[in-house]
């Protein structure tokens, strides 16, 4: 299938694309990686009548730590944050998420931004997003703002994003040292989307639990932060029954919607089950840590 007819601007700074943006509002979309919004438009379910293409804004591609948090330019390919070292070493949850994004030739070309904007509700990147209290920066032609993670999933591919706004920069907290983590999906074949999946990340102090972080995707509208799982973990002394009961709280918290893929009620059992196994890993590379 081909796309409908559209016309094609390609900006080399990142004021020239909010320009675009201005001028042309919601008949606009940004192309960034194309593994979304490509197929979308050829199978005319998107058919914008502009085209802005920001992969040769050389300024949105870059990954760096600072004060505690991952920077990553909006136009950073998936597979680069997923080899960086700095990944690896600072937030290896995200990571281990990245190389279940679809195939390595999607995240050779799909970015971090894009993933973010696309709000599909099975990604994992948004998930961790949610989880670790990241946030986007946002630019347009009349200025920048912030926006937080738990502000920003609004429903089903949708953001709070204006039209006329770009993602510049995504800011993803790293794990504290010490932390373990762990990421956990079940999809049906390697690469596919997954059917639920969760991140875990969990900070120990004297044998206790200090802090948990809870996210998940594919058991919702938008990914979702599992708060009370979290309050319910923190302060505990870690054991299978504690992980039992933090699995409950997320199989009661969530509400999936079922499809041709899976039902509502495996994708709540599902998302209990990873949580109890997520928590456990992630305890067992906190202690060897
Ligand atoms: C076969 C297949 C399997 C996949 N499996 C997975 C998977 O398992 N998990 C997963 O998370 N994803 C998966 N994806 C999607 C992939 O991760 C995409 O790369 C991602 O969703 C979109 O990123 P992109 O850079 O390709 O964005 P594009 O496709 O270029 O854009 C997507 C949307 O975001 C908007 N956008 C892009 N960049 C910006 C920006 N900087 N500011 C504002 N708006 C912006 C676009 O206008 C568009 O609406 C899969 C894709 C395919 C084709």
């Amino acid at each position: 299938m081909k796309p409908a007819r559209f016309e094609y601007f390609c900006p080399r700074t990142i004021d020239e694309a909010t320009g675009f943006l201005a001028r042309y509002g919601d008949e606009a979309k940004v192309l960034a990686g194309g593994q979304s919004l490509v197929p979308l438009m050829n199978m005319r379910l998107a058919r914008p009548a502009i085209v802005i293409d920001i992969n040769r804004i050389d300024a949105l591609a870059y990954l760096r730590e600072r004060d505690g948090a991952l920077l990553i330019g909006a136009l950073t390919r998936q597979r680069a944050a997923e080899r960086a070292p700095v990944v690896a070493e600072r937030c290896p949850i995200l990571r281990d998420a990245l190389h279940l994004v679809g195939h390595a030739q999607i995240r050779n070309r799909g970015t971090i931004g894009g993933s973010i904007a696309h709000a599909d509700p099975a990604a994992e990147l948004t998930a961790i997003l949610l989880a670790l209290g990241g946030e986007v920066t946002a630019r347009s032609a009349t200025g920048r703002r912030t926006i937080a993670a738990a502000d920003l999933f609004v429903t089903y591919l949708t953001t709070s994003l204006d039209p006329r706004e770009l993602i510049t920069e995504v800011r993803i907290p790293t794990i504290p040292r010490g932390a373990g983590w762990s990421w956990m999906e079940i999809s049906r074949r390697h690469g596919d989307f997954a059917l639920a999946g969760v991140g875990v990340v969990l900070a120990m102090r004297g044998g206790m639990v200090a802090e948990a972080r809870i996210g998940l995707t594919g058991v919702g509208a938008t990914p979702v932060r599992a708060s009370d799982a979290e309050h319910l973990l923190a302060g505990q002394r870690p054991s299978e029954s504690l992980w039992e009961a933090a699995a409950a709280s997320v199989r009661a918290a969530v509400a999936p919607d079922g499809d041709i893929h899976a039902s509502a009620e495996y994708r709540k059992h599902v998302a209990g089950v990873l949580t109890r196994r997520a928590l456990a890993e992630a305890h067992s590379r906190a202690e060897a840590a």
